[in-house]
């Protein structure tokens, strides 16, 4: 029996070893590794798939998050918006300038926030809204967009798990002031290592954010430093990967769809549901369903090697990290914590595998007395 991973990125790496032998050999020749022309390249690429005027690299996705929060001065005496269903991150992000997250419940269909959660949510404290792109699904965002501007709340994106994922022509990235991006190495568009960009249309964002990623450097000067800022580049090296990544980035997300409709037609009749709208705007960064028997079928699964994972069993405002903030009751988000199981996903599954999956789940269900 081979195994089925949950990703698989030796298989990727493998299809582009000579690719990337490449580009890491052009990068070492040029020695710029900070900065430069590589990454330069990279950014105006990246610029280009998601519609947006700037790109910026930074270190990880976390740090786009934060970058991109401080460059629109947020800070203390801010709430921020963020559902409780995302990656810790998204929350930290909001913690490291200063902010305070005010966090909401999901909808109960893709476990995704809406334009009224988020509109029941606005004070005269909230500067700022961060929707989720969860899964590699495009937040409901004309909607979002419209009530954050009516209400004169921020948007910044999390599109984290949303590489191109696209919607009446707009990408992921692009629909909000800032989108904040991750290439950590599993993402749909990963790096052989940390790395994350930000995208917007704003100019003077984009100038603010290259400023405070590099020390508070004025953009044209060596030692002149306008703020305080930090250290969090994009390195040459994984910018050169992620020019060569890009370049399948969009073929690699049709066998993600692909994959997905395997899953949906072979799941029809189980008992397990699949958190998914369905349309055509998903990346499948995950395939993600629901079962209240969760526990015990990703042991039964591991027993077959096959690769689940759970997105994300403790909500963020249960995190122990946020005990000092005031219970909360999210009462669709922490149901589904208990339930959500991830299956196996990634651009080199095949129809097989996908069929040895479904097949092992019925197989649970055959086998123990649940109902
Ligand atoms: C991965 C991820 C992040 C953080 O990205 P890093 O590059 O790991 O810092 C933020 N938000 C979401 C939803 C993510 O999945």
């Amino acid at each position: 029996m081979t195994a089925t991973e949950f990703v698989d990125l030796r298989s990727t790496h493998l299809t582009l070893r000579d690719e990337l032998d490449r580009a890491w050999a052009a990068a070492l020749d040029s020695s710029d590794f900070i900065g430069g022309s590589t990454v330069v390249a990279f950014e105006n690429a990246w610029a280009t798939a998601c519609g947006t005027r700037e790109a910026i690299g930074v270190a990880n996705g976390t740090d786009a998050l934060e970058l991109a929060l401080r460059a629109m001065s947020i800070g203390r005496g801010d709430d921020v918006i963020v559902p409780t269903n995302t990656f810790f991150a998204t929350p930290e992000a909001v913690v490291a300038v200063g902010a305070r997250p005010v966090f909401v419940d999901v909808d109960p269909s893709d476990l995704l926030v809406t334009a009224a959660i988020i509109e029941a949510a606005i004070t005269h404290t909230t500067a700022a809204v961060i929707p989720v792109h969860l899964y590699g699904q495009l937040a409901p965002m004309a909607d979002i967009v419209e009530v954050a501007d009516r209400h004169g709340v921020r948007v910044v994106e999390d599109a984290a798990q949303a590489h191109l994922a696209e919607r009446d022509g707009r990408i992921a990235g692009g629909w909000g002031a800032a989108g904040a991006f991750s290439f950590y190495p599993g993402k749909n568009l990963g790096a052989l290592g940390d790395g994350g960009a930000i995208v917007t249309d704003d100019h003077v964002l984009a100038d603010r954010v290259r400023s405070i990623a590099n020390h508070g450097r004025r953009l044209d000067s060596k030692y002149v430093h306008d703020v305080v800022g930090r250290n969090s580049r994009l390195d040459a090296l994984q910018a050169a990967v992620l020019s060569v990544k890009l370049e399948r980035l969009a073929e690699w997300n049709t066998h993600r769809r692909v994959v997905a409709s395997w899953y949906a037609d072979a799941l029809t009749d189980s008992p397990i549901e699949p958190i998914r709208r369905g349309t055509s705007d998903d990346v499948f960064h995950l395939y993600v369903a629901r079962t209240p028997h969760r526990d015990r079928l990703i042991e039964h699964l591991s027993r077959h090697q096959i690769g689940a994972g759970v997105h994300y069993p403790l909500p963020c405002h249960l995190q122990p990290a946020f005990e000092s903030i005031e219970p909360l009751s999210l009462p669709i988000a922490e149901r589904a914590a208990t339930e959500l199981i991830s299956l196996p996903m990634h651009p080199h599954l095949t129809e097989s595998d996908v069929l040895r999956v479904v097949e092992t789940i019925a197989e649970f269900f055959r086998g123990c007395n649940v109902d």
